[in-house]
C-alpha cells in the first residue's frame, strides 16, 4: 500500500544520501538509523528514550516535544528549538514522513536548520537562565523544603508540602515563583516537577526507614506537566522504586488559563486519581478556579489560598473561607488553609471547622534535617 512520502527501498537509499540530517524511527519510536551529520552534531538522541530535555516547541504552547509525538504529525513540518547544554541553541525545521520497508512501518524525520528569526536569542537573559536551570536539574543542584500541614483536631502531622529551592552559582537564590515561570516558558517544567517528585519520594522512603512518621507528601505539579507522555507510568515507577503506595502522594495543581478544555489535562488527572494519587486544588478561590470543572475533576483536597487567610478577619475573606469549606464538604474533599501566620487566623479557621492548617504559625518550609528536629518538638506546639 502506498503511503505519503517515502515508501520504497530506493527512497530509503536517497534519504541516506541526503545532505540534511535525518532520523528514522520504527513504530515503537526507537531510532533505527540516523546519518552521520546527526551523530556529529551530537544531537544527544538517546535510543529507547524520549528526546532530551533540551528540545522545545517554538509553536504556540512551548513545551518539551517527545519522540512518540512525531507520529501524530506525519506529512507536516514543525519547528523546534534545540538547547544542547554544551552548545548554543539553534532552531530547526522537522519534516515528518511515513514509509514502509519490507512491509514494516517507519517514519523519517528530516531535520534542517531554520534560518528564520529566533523568538528569543541565546544572549537573552531568561534564555541563559533556563539553560543554567536545565543543567542544575541534571546535576541535582536544587534542594527541597518541607512545610508541615497539621491536623489541629487530633494534633497530628497530616502531611508535608514539598517546595523547590534553587540557588544557582550564576544567579544566586531565585524565588520559586520565578524559576517555575521560567521552567514553564522554556518547556522544562515537567522535568522540574518530576525531579522534585523523585527526590521527595526518596526522602519519604528514608524517613520511613528511620521510623519517622510522615503520612503524606504533597508535591506541586504545573498544569503544563500533565502533557508529559505516560505521566502515570512515570509516577507509578517512581513510587515503586521507593516502595511507596500512591496513597501517600498528593499532587497539588493550580487551575490556570493555560489549560484548554481539549487538553489531556483532565484525562491525566483522572488516570492519576485512578491509581490512588490524591489530587489537591491549590490556591483555591483565586484566579481561575472554576466551580463547574470541579465536577469533572476527582478533587480530594481544596487549599484555601493564602491571600484570604492573610486578610482574615476581613468580612469578604471570612465569607470566602466559609464558602470554600462548605464546597469541600459537598464534594467530600479535605479543606486545607494555608498561609496561617497568627493565632487570630488559626482560631477563626478552627472555629468555622477547618481541620488542616499550614503556615508560618506552625512552621516555615524547612530542610529535611530541620523538619526532623521540628517533628520531635511538635507535641510542644500544642502546650503553648
Ligand atoms: P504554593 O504552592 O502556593 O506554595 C505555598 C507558598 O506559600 C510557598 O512559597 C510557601 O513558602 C509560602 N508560605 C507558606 N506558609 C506561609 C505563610 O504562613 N505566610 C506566607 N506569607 N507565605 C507562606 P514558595 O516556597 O515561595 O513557593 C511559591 C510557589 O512556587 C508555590 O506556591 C508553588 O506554586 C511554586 N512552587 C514551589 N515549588 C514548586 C515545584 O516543585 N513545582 C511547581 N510546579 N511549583 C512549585
Ligand atoms: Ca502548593
Ligand atoms: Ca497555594
Amino acid at each position: 500500500m502506498k503511503t505519503d512520502g517515502l515508501n520504497t527501498g530506493r527512497d530509503w537509499l536517497e534519504l541516506q544520501e541526503t545532505n540534511s540530517r535525518f532520523i528514522v524511527l520504527d513504530s515503537n519510536d526507537l531510532i533505527v538509523s540516523c546519518n552521520d551529520r546527526v551523530k556529529h552534531a551530537q544531537f544527544d538522541l538517546k535510543m529507547h528514550t524520549n528526546l532530551p530535555l533540551d528540545c522545545f516547541w517554538l509553536d504556540a504552547d512551548q513545551r518539551t516535544f517527545h519522540l512518540s509525538e512525531f507520529k501524530q504529525i506525519v506529512g507536516k513540518e514543525i519547528k523546534l528549538l534545540f538547547m544542547p547544554s554544551d552548545r548554543e541553541a539553534y532552531r530547526v525545521k522537522v519534516m515528518v514522513e511515513a514509509f514502509q520497508l519490507l512491509d514494516r512501518p517507519y517514519y523519517s524525520l528530516l531535520i534542517q536548520d531554520d534560518q528564520t528569526e529566533f523568538s528569543f536569542n541565546n544572549t537573552h537573559p531568561s534564555y541563559q537562565m533556563a539553560q543554567v536551570l536545565s543543567a542544575d536539574l541534571k546535576h541535582n543542584v536544587l534542594e527541597l523544603n518541607y512545610q508541615p500541614q497539621i491536623n489541629i483536631v487530633d494534633k497530628s502531622l497530616y502531611g508535608v508540602e514539598v517546595l523547590a529551592r534553587w540557588t544557582s552559582k550564576e544567579f544566586g537564590r531565585v524565588a520559586p515563583d520565578n524559576f517555575v515561570a521560567l521552567a514553564e516558558e522554556f518547556g522544562l517544567i515537567a522535568e522540574l516537577d518530576l525531579w522534585v517528585l523523585r527526590q521527595a519520594c526518596k526522602q519519604l522512603a528514608m524517613w520511613r526507614e528511620q521510623n519517622i512518621h510522615v503520612p503524606m507528601i504533597a508535591v506541586n505539579f504545573s498544569p503544563l506537566s500533565f502533557s508529559y507522555p505516560s505521566l502515570k507510568n512515570e509516577i507509578q515507577s517512581i513510587l515503586d522504586q521507593n516502595g511507596l503506595l500512591a496513597t501517600c502522594l498528593v499532587m497539588e495543581v493550580t487551575e490556570s488559563k493555560k489549560i484548554k478544555p481539549s487538553d489531556p489535562f483532565i484525562d491525566a488527572v483522572n488516570e492519576l486519581h485512578s491509581i490512588g494519587v490524591t489530587i489537591s486544588l491549590d490556591d483555591f478561590g483565586t484566579g481561575y478556579s472554576n466551580l463547574k470543572r470541579l465536577l469533572k475533576f476527582p478533587v480530594s483536597q481544596l487549599k484555601l489560598d493564602r491571600v484570604f487567610v492573610d486578610e482574615l478577619p476581613n468580612k469578604l475573606s471570612k465569607e470566602l473561607s466559609e464558602v470554600v469549606l462548605s464546597i469541600s464538604k459537598k464534594i467530600n474533599a479535605v479543606a486545607i488553609a494555608e498561609g496561617v501566620e497568627t493565632q487570630l487566623q488559626l482560631s477563626y479557621l478552627a472555629d468555622i471547622g477547618y481541620r488542616v492548617i499550614q503556615g508560618y504559625f506552625f512552621s516555615r518550609p524547612l530542610s529535611a534535617l530541620e523538619f526532623e528536629t521540628w517533628l520531635l518538638k511538635m507535641p510542644m506546639l500544642f502546650n503553648k
